[in-house]
């Protein structure tokens, strides 16, 4: 049939065209879904190979200027107490992630102009000074001579996720967004030489296989190193609440055929599946993910960072689980053990 079609495609080495991806996607049977994950995991394997690439993660703030309708922190939200952490709050856990080994700190806030390019330029170049860690940045969007400069300051890495590339989709979902706009920034980091990151949401109102097949193919054509895919998570207090929870099945259906498809490019677990689903991030990377973030925002912070509802706390206590279930290998880097947590 057209399942076991495609399957050979992949053991063959053929590269797949779009009708094959949209076959896998709607791929029901459970003997079918098992064999698509078999084959993702293998590519991993070979690609990769078993050590989960551990990151962490700190939210630094949550104001934002934006106010996409899923967002849980959009501009509109008015329950949540809004913070913004200092430098040198931000530095100590800069520290303590530099302390436990890791090699990637990932900065993330809402889309807040209170951080000017001197404020995160100077925050760059403390965290390159004072650890050399790997920077990854997850401010959204800003002009091209901002990421430029960031860039030549020493930040490597750079996650601004589409979201979905249906046009009408993402028009609908982000009331201040444009989608060519969105496309040229991800293409200016690109250029500007960063890792590029980017990634979607799966389960968004009227979301369909063929959607989803081409943002596969959008990672690919556009050469994206790090794919973060996460289920929709309904957020209180968002026009999008009522909304049904994006599938877990479609979710790791799509890590699968990410896998399948990008090859060689790192794919989190995602903390939005681990908030769905507590074997999530251990169900992600059989099916070809190989990185975990953890989320290292202070506690008294955190709890005002919901994007979505129900956020899962992803600690490097759930991260060591995962991977032991997942019977992968936690990084030779790390200078802490899981009898030590
Ligand atoms: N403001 C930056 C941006 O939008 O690129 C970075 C922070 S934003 C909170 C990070 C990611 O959270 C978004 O790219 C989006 O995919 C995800 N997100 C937000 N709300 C979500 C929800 N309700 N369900 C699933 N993912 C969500
Ligand atoms: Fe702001 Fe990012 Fe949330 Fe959109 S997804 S409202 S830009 S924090």
């Amino acid at each position: 049939d057209e399942f076991m079609t495609v399957l050979k495609k992949i053991e063959a080495g053929e590269e797949l065209v779009f009708e094959d991806i949209v076959v896998l996607l709607k791929t029901n049977g459970k003997s079918e879904i098992e064999a698509l994950f078999h084959a993702a995991d293998r590519m991993r394997k070979e690609v990769v190979g078993d050590v989960v690439d551990i990151r962490g993660a700190i939210e630094f703030s949550n104001y934002c200027r934006k106010d996409c309708k899923y967002c849980g922190i959009r501009k509109s939200a008015s329950q949540i107490n809004r913070y913004r952490m200092g430098e040198d709050e931000i530095m100590d856990v800069v520290y303590y992630l530099h302390k436990i080994g890791l090699k990637t700190v990932i900065l993330q806030s809402g889309e807040d102009l209170w951080w000017t390019p001197d404020k995160i330029s100077s925050l760059i170049k403390r965290v390159k000074k004072e650890t050399k860690m790997n920077i990854t940045l997850s401010i959204g969007e800003r002009p091209r001579e901002e990421y430029e400069l960031y860039k030549r300051l020493g930040a490597n890495n750079f996650l601004l996720k589409i979201e979905t590339t249906n046009r009408k989709l993402f028009e609908f979902i982000h009331p201040d967004n444009d989608f060519d706009s969105r496309v040229k920034a991800s293409e200016w980091l690109k250029e500007l030489g960063y890792l590029n990151g980017s990634g979607n949401i799966i389960g968004l109102p009227g979301q369909t296989a063929e959607d989803i097949a081409r943002d596969i193919l959008f990672f690919r054509d556009k050469g994206i190193n790090m794919i973060g895919i996460g289920p929709f998570v309904p957020a209180k207090g968002t026009p999008l609440e009522e909304y049904l929870q994006g599938s877990i099945d479609m979710t790791l259906k799509t890590i699968a055929v990410t896998r399948i498809v990008c090859k060689r490019v790192f794919i989190p677990a995602t903390t939005a599946l681990a908030s769905l689903d507590s074997n999530g991030q251990m169900k992600a990377l059989k099916a070809g993910a190989n990185t975990i973030m953890l989320i290292n925002t202070p506690d008294k912070y955190r709890y005002n960072y919901q994007i979505y509802s129900k956020k899962n706390m992803v600690d490097l206590k759930s991260a060591f689980k995962a991977v032991v279930k997942a019977d992968r290998k936690m990084p030779l880097y790390l200078n802490i053990r899981e009898e030590d947590i």
